[in-house]
């Protein structure tokens, strides 16, 4: 990771041209699969605008995302998902609208638009081995896609199924699911995201290669397949760059304190994780020397934890790179707890920061 001369910290930096790379190999990897970018993973209009040459469409969870999506992109495919969609929502132009519950479907029909759906379905399969199942309220049971069929008509019509069932699988356990959805669907399948990303080895990547050879050939005649990952397209190239404010011993526990805090970087927090991270010898201050040091931030919270118990040696003064923080990091974060400074935003190889 590059650290921008003259940066203020705290600082989000983001990695464009790595992003480009990998964008590209997923791109490469999965090139007989339509690839569209789940936008709740980060909607950053500077990512956004690195990831649109590469995949066929965004899809989008709220009239929030569509609003900002189609302002940056007009005419780019959406494919408008998300729970609860308000009947503004199921107004909203898309190329694919995913249908949650048979009266939703019914509230899409009554607005008299065209639509082109795709039901999202909660099958009953086992998913081992998931950071997150989706099951609870996402989408329908076999009950509720039973509902919905007959109310088609030649203006809302069925185009396929949309599964998300789980985020975290690897390539193995989301082929073998792919496997299974492809053998019951007709016409369009979306898969979903929930490609896994290891933040506890992040140079393990998920095998899109892999993924990108099996899944084509579990199509049947008649069928396009999509993909919407979001994570797994942008956790890597986002760095949460701090410094360390005062190092101290607690009841023998060693602790480092950081500007900033978790209410900038939610991701360890909601993931019960540690976030990798780097030391940059920058300071000259007190040091804690090679032994387990837990990571906290400035909020009055035993919450506000990056990493614990982690063998290192800093000093006051040091710089702290957290890598990993691309996707579901600053725009999952409680910004305003405590009103500490925002974070500076800067774009290594982009154009000028535009926060
Ligand atoms: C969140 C979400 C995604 C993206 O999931 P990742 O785990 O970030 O890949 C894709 N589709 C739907 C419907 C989602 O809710």
């Amino acid at each position: 990771m590059i650290v921008p001369e003259g940066l203020p910290l705290p600082a989000y930096v983001y990695d464009l041209p790595a992003l480009d790379a990998h964008v590209r190999r997923v791109r490469r990897a999965v090139r007989d699969l339509e690839l569209y970018y789940a936008v709740k993973a980060n909607p950053d209009p500077e990512l956004l605008r690195v990831i649109e040459p590469h995949v066929d469409g965004f899809e989008v969870s709220s009239g929030g995302e569509h609003a900002h999506v189609r302002a940056l992109f007009p005419g780019k495919p959406l494919a408008l998902g998300g729970p609860g969609k308000t009947d503004d929502e199921l107004r909203l132009p898309a190329h694919r609208i995913h249908v949650e519950s048979p009266y939703e479907l019914r509230r899409l029909i009554a607005t008299g638009r065209e639509a082109d759906v795709l039901l999202r379905v909660n099958p009953d399969l086992p998913v081992e081995g998931a950071a997150l199942t989706m099951s609870g309220p996402f989408g329908m049971d076999e009950a509720g896609v039973e509902e919905c069929l007959p109310l088609f008509t030649d203006r809302v019509r069925l185009r396929g199924l949309h599964a998300h069932l789980a985020s975290g699988l690897d390539a193995p356990a989301l082929i073998r699911l792919a496997g299974i959805l492809l053998d019951t669907a007709h016409g369009e399948v979306n898969l979903g995201g929930g490609m896994a990303v290891s933040y506890a080895d992040p140079d393990t990547t998920f095998d899109w290669e892999e993924y990108g050879r099996r899944v084509p050939l579990l199509r049947r005649t008649g069928q396009t397949v999509r993909i919407e990952p979001g994570r797994a397209m942008t956790a890597y190239c986002g760095s949460y760059v701090t410094r360390v404010v005062d190092v101290k011993r607690v009841r023998g526990q060693a602790y480092a304190i950081v500007l900033g805090g978790t209410h900038h970087l939610r991701t360890p927090v909601t993931k019960g994780h540690d976030q990798p991270f780097t030391v940059l010898p920058t300071g000259g201050g007190p040091a804690l020397e090679d032994e387990p040091v837990t990571i906290v931030g400035q909020l009055c919270t035993p919450k506000d934890v990056f990493a614990r118990n982690i063998v290192t040696s800093l000093r006051v003064g040091d710089t702290v790179v957290f890598g990993m923080a691309g996707a579901y990091a600053w725009n999952i974060s409680h910004h305003d707890f405590l009103m500490h400074p925002k974070p500076a935003f800067r774009y290594v190889n982009g154009s000028a920061p535009t926060r």
